[in-house]
């Protein structure tokens, strides 16, 4: 009965597109074997029908691990006094993107801390450089928390997208995984700001943080559906040794396959990535991540030197590889899954039927 009851919500989440809270939380409460081959199938279909054989590459620029914030969940939080810190100059994230581009890179994401050295403006002057040098390229940044002006200039400068993950959608959840310093009204808002300036913004969250209940992640799937982002980063949480949560278990791998088949069936165009922590979890997390209905990786391009730094939980995948390996070796690993990387800008594609 409750595999009939999951299978029918998810035929009316694939007509209309929107459940209500009770109902995610019902499948949510009632994932099984069954269910989810039901649903890894058909968010492939999705998948294909919107995006074809074709997965997104992205390169990932780690520019910083020095941070003000404190989220109990991450390794790179202010107070861990073990994180050795470092900052790459304008010029070392130039030359990753240099590296990137003769690898086929036609997307970077510069992703960091909350370093207060990264001046709107400071980066808003790499943004224009990477532009100006490279007129097929999209960059994506993933920065924090900034005032909507300062998003604005971002904007004006070239940058075309912004992940910020919302991390969870429910203001007392939010409040447990983050010091009172942090407020979950101004992460709301700086999603909105990002999307009425016209950035392609990506919101997101862990699965299996501390604390995360069934209600907790009907809240994210509804509020994504309100909201509706062209992207969406879910990776499993993976304890740090040097935070609060280090004795806390991981995520479930199966729980957040479940969830990106949800997200692809809900938003049929939206860019999903398999995420690092899926595949560090699982050594086929990518590969899994993209047969429930991803189409986005984002292998790292981060200068070997500061690669293991930038460690925001235990275990992290690919910190000793090359560069130029770690596209190797995805291309590899998507094209025996029958996927294909495209070497192109791959932006989120607009839905004419809606
Ligand atoms: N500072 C920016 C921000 O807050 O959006 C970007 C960098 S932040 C380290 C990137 C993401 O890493 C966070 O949004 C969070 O979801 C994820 N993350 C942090 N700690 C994690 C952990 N222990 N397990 C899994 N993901 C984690």
């Amino acid at each position: 009965l409750e595999i009939d009851k999951s299978i029918a919500l998810i035929d009316k989440l694939e007509k209309e597109r929107s459940l209500s809270l009770e109902e995610y939380k019902y499948l949510v409460e009632n994932l099984n074997e069954e269910v989810f081959d039901y649903i890894s199938k058909k968010a492939r279909i999705i998948g294909d029908e919107n995006y074809g054989k074709d997965v997104y590459l992205r390169g990932l620029i780690e520019i910083s691990n020095i941070c003000k914030n404190d989220c109990y969940y991450c390794g790179i939080r202010h107070s861990n006094r073990n994180c050795d810190r470092y900052r790459l100059t304008e010029e070392e994230i130039l030359e990753c993107a240099d590296e990137g581009y003769r690898l086929g890179y036609r997307t970077f994401v510069m992703q960091g801390g909350e370093d207060g050295k990264f001046e709107p403006d400071y980066i808003c002057s790499i943004v224009k450089k990477i532009k100006e040098k490279y007129k097929d390229v999209a960059v994506t940044l993933s920065l924090g928390e900034y005032e909507k002006e300062d998003y604005q200039k971002m904007f004006d400068a070239g940058a075309d997208r912004y992940l910020l993950r919302h991390e969870t959608a429910d203001k007392e959840h939010y409040e447990k995984l983050h010091p009172k310093s942090m407020s979950f009204e101004h992460r709301m808002n700086c999603l909105k700001a990002l999307k009425d300036i016209g950035f392609q913004v990506g919101c997101g969250f862990m699965v299996g943080s501390p604390y995360q209940s069934s209600s907790t992640l009907a809240k994210d799937l509804k509020f994504i559906e309100e909201f509706g982002p062209q992207m969406c980063g879910i990776g499993p949480f993976i304890p740090h040794h040097d935070t609060a949560f280090k004795n806390e278990k991981s995520g479930s791998i199966q729980m957040t396959l479940f969830l990106i088949a949800i997200l692809r069936i809900m938003r049929p165009n939206m860019l999903i990535p398999a995420t690092t922590s899926l595949s560090t979890l699982d050594n086929l997390g990518r590969e899994k991540g993209i047969l429930a209905g991803a189409n986005v990786v984002m292998p790292n391009l981060s200068p070997l030197k500061t690669r293991k730094k930038y460690e925001l939980y235990d275990g992290k995948v690919c910190t000793g590889d090359e560069a130029a390996h770690c596209i190797g070796c995805i291309t590899n690993r998507i094209n025996n899954i029958g996927y294909g990387v495209a070497k192109v800008r791959g932006d989120y594609k607009c839905l004419n039927t809606m």
